[in-house]
């Protein structure tokens, strides 16, 4: 089972990507934190080439100069983010997906930009930024 969808909300943005994610992480970060106003987000890798958008068309913005994010114009989900440095792949909401349960996290980010009253206790390893062998 190679098939992965997911979608917005309100499914006016519907997406499919094929293959095993490389990175399954929650992210601590700031950016992630204001654009989905919510402590964390859980986030999943996939090569770019795999990744479509099936309906609708995401709004896209820049949340810092050399990464874009996409999110639903009409009901706001977080969708995806790409980053310059890796233009191979691109990054998806884990809990815009129809299945968030087939990939839970391996560790977390951005524990650097962590606010003092997130918890956690799952026992994943932690890191102050990115993964370090995230390439
Ligand atoms: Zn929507
Ligand atoms: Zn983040």
């Amino acid at each position: 089972m190679d098939l992965v969808e997911g979608g917005c909300f309100c499914g006016a943005v519907r997406y499919r990507a094929r293959g095993e994610p490389s990175n399954t992480m929650v992210c601590h970060c700031q950016s992630c934190r204001r654009i989905a106003g919510s402590p964390v987000v859980a986030w999943l890798t996939f090569a770019r080439d795999q990744f479509a958008f099936t309906a609708g068309s995401p709004v896209e913005f820049s949340s810092s100069p050399a990464v874009r994010r996409t999110f639903c114009g009409a009901c706001g989900s977080p969708l995806t983010y790409t980053i310059a440095d890796t233009p191979e792949t691109i990054d998806i909401t884990t809990c815009s997906l129809d299945n968030p349960e087939a990939f839970p996290p391996t560790h977390h980010s951005w524990l650097s930009h962590d606010l003092a009253w997130v918890r956690f206790g799952d026992g994943l390893p932690t890191f102050s930024q990115w993964r370090n062998d995230r390439s």
